[in-house]
């Protein structure tokens, strides 16, 4: 088997420490927006850095309490026509048994000296591959890398006859064109077939992604939480930009393909809740998929209008500790809204508006992972609007979103080591 293996950049954009304090108020405050609800912590965002294999730090996590007041947001208004889906059964989870991952060697000089390191952002034709048996990947100066299992996901960035160049956790690593298949493995595919979604087994954690809206709204009701009285409309049809004319679901959509992508190169399963318009999902089924699949995380990704033309910056979106659905989630969830929206912003360079906590997002009330809503930006603004239609921003926001992602997981170890050291105090 010729193999050969380079370096891969790393994007790892650094989070600032500073935004581990959300509400210190150290920067300026920026404008209230009347229509997402008010918000506080406010903080402007340093440019994007990008340094070569550095490592992402988790910044503390430190509870600010944003007020929660005004009406729905833009996130999940009611509207629209259309008639309802049957809820997607609830089976027993199949997840995926990952194999055990082997982290990336460490850098070294000769790799280093192998020229110049491409990045993701060059991939125009990635294409989604897995592996027909099990597979080794290996460095050229022969360290093992890892084993992938038969029917792992990953993401081919070159193809000849021969041979098939994959991109595996910032890695290129060349394989016998025989190693891999366009067909996705049958317990995927069985996965796929009980639950919704589309599902690719690659690494030991399962992200579940849900592109924000579909191709019509649904106006009927279904209940804010388990057992709710109160109801609210399954699913609204999203805002549009307001200079592009680009479709919030669309963007959505483009956005969520792309951190697919990026997440399987970071070694993450993904489970995509839709990829085409065509579906019919409320908010409430679309959590409930993510449930049955036993995500890690739930990722839905949306951007914010507003009546007002100047609001513009990003937001994430998660329950209160008093939920009274899943408010032990809660710290998890905000975990993950933060390192979500740190990440995102340092990648884009889109002003960091602050984490909104709020019970009134059926999406996340049904919820029974951790779970955040990510608002990219404004489609109301003309220049974010115009900035969020370009190839190159949302390629960034998958990069930094994913990179979120690692650090949100990076924080959840360091608590479970902390969790054991303190138990084991106990002499
Ligand atoms: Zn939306």
């Amino acid at each position: 088997m010729k193999r050969s293996i380079f370096i891969l950049f790393i994007l790892a954009s650094l989070l600032l420490t500073a935004c581990g304090d959300p509400a210190s108020g150290k920067l300026p405050a920026d404008k209230t927006d009347e229509i997402t609800a008010t918000v506080t912590t406010t903080a402007t965002v340093s440019e994007p850095t990008t340094t070569p294999n550095a490592p992402i730090t988790t910044a503390p996590l430190p509870k600010t309490t944003a007020p929660d007041t005004s009406e729905s947001p833009e996130t999940e208004p009611p509207r629209t026509e259309l008639p309802e889906t049957e809820p997607p059964e609830t089976a027993d989870t199949p997840v995926t048994d990952a194999p055990p991952v082997t982290e990336a060697p460490a850098v070294t000089e000769e790799l280093l000296a192998m020229g110049p390191v491409p990045t993701v952002l060059e991939y125009a034709d990635r294409e989604i591959l897995y592996t027909s048996g099990e597979t080794p990947l290996v460095t050229a100066d022969g360290t093992p890398l890892t084993v992938l299992r038969a029917g792992h996901a990953v993401i081919a960035v070159a193809r000849t006859d021969e041979t098939v160049t994959i991109l595996y956790r910032g890695w290129l690593c060349v394989l016998d064109a025989d190693r891999l298949t366009a067909e996705a493995p049958s317990s995927a595919a069985e996965t796929q077939n009980t639950l919704g979604g589309i599902y690719y087994p690659a690494g030991g954690r399962l992200i579940a992604v849900d592109a924000g809206h579909q191709g019509k709204g649904m106006k009927d009701q279904e209940p804010l939480g388990p057992g709710s009285t109160d109801m609210k409309t399954m699913l609204s049809t999203g805002t549009a930009g307001v200079s592009t004319r680009i479709a919030e679901r669309e963007l959505n959509l483009q956005v969520s393909l792309l951190l697919r992508d990026e997440l399987i190169a970071h070694g993450y399963s993904v489970m995509m809740i839709r990829e085409s318009h065509e579906v019919t999902l409320s908010n409430a089924q679309r959590a409930l998929i993510a449930n049955a699949y036993g995500a890690d995380a739930f990722v839905r990704v949306h951007a914010n209008g507003s009546t007002n033309p100047d609001a513009r910056g990003a937001m994430t979106i998660c329950q209160t500790a008093n939920n009274p659905y899943n408010g032990e989630l809660y710290e998890e969830s905000y975990a993950l809204s933060e390192c979500m929206l740190e990440s995102y912003c340092v990648a884009t360079g889109i002003q960091l508006n602050n984490i909104w906590m709020t019970d009134t997002m059926t999406g996340i009330n049904w919820a029974e992972v951790p779970v955040t809503i990510m608002e990219m930006g404004y489609m109301s603004n003309v220049e974010e609007d115009e900035l969020m239609a370009t190839d190159a921003f949302r390629k960034n926001a998958a990069v930094g979103m994913a990179n979120g992602l690692d650090a949100y997981f990076e924080w959840k170890n360091t608590d479970s080591i902390i969790g054991k050291s303190n138990t084991g105090l106990s002499h």
